[in-house]
């Protein structure tokens, strides 16, 4: 069996992809990437430094100049690692309603995205790894041997998410998070640069009725 030096997992929010993409890296020993962090703490920047969400230029200035590092977990609180901007921990802080809300908006600016595409493709091209997105098999990598996409009805991730959110102690509600996750969808499918969709070549596979462990299995037996 060989295994592909990159494998990308793409897909709407709360498809699975960093549940589902954390196991096969650990499995494979492949570094796992979550390149969804990056835009989430370039948003949290902007929101910490009181820019505006329609200032542009200060946005793509903000996204070339920080630092966003992801390490081994310093905690055991279930974070699958540590997020850290400009040296700062904000593992939790990058995962709130507000950084959601905005995060698709600061995601879809030029600038922005060509910061973060040229930080992932560095990483993606030392191989042996396992990165998820939603540009990965389109833009980022698209030489990669093996490119997932999971999909799941938006009512299906909604209730993955609240169940999540519930589990953790926190406070949900099950229609705010729905239509959150389809203003996400919306904003991230029909942006102009790199918009979530599969890459041709990639494998579907939808995971409405698929627990994670058949996921992982189905993935496992493309790579055979
Ligand atoms: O995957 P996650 O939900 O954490 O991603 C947060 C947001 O970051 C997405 O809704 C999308 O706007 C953006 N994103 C992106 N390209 C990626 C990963 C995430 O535009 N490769």
């Amino acid at each position: 069996m060989t295994v592909p030096e990159a494998i990308t997992i793409d897909g709407p929010a709360s498809s699975g992809k960093s549940t589902v993409g954390a196991i096969l890296a650990r499995d494979l020993n492949y570094l796992y990437f979550d390149t969804g962090v990056m835009y989430r703490a370039v948003t949290l920047g902007v929101l910490q430094s009181n820019i505006s969400m329609l200032e542009e230029s200060r946005i793509t200035t903000l996204a070339e100049k920080v630092v966003i590092d992801i390490k081994p977990p310093s905690k055991e609180d279930t974070r699958q690692y540590d997020v850290l901007l400009n040296g700062v921990d904000v593992t939790w802080k990058i995962r709130t309603r507000e950084v959601d809300q905005h995060v698709s908006q600061v995601s879809a600016y030029a600038g922005v995205r060509k910061a973060m595409t040229f930080q992932q493709r560095q990483i993606g091209l030392r191989g042996k790894v396992v990165m998820v997105g939603r540009d990965i098999g389109t833009i980022v990598l698209p030489e990669a041997k093996l490119k997932i996409y999971l999909d799941a009805s938006a009512e299906v991730r909604a209730m993955r998410r609240y169940q999540e959110l519930i589990n953790r102690g926190e406070q949900a509600s099950y229609e705010n998070i729905l239509a959150g996750l389809r203003k996400r969808d919306e904003i991230d499918s029909t942006r102009k640069i790199a918009p979530l969709k599969p890459a041709e070549d990639a494998v579907i596979i939808d995971t409405d009725q698929m627990t994670v462990q058949e996921v992982v299995e189905r993935i496992k037996a493309e790579i055979r």
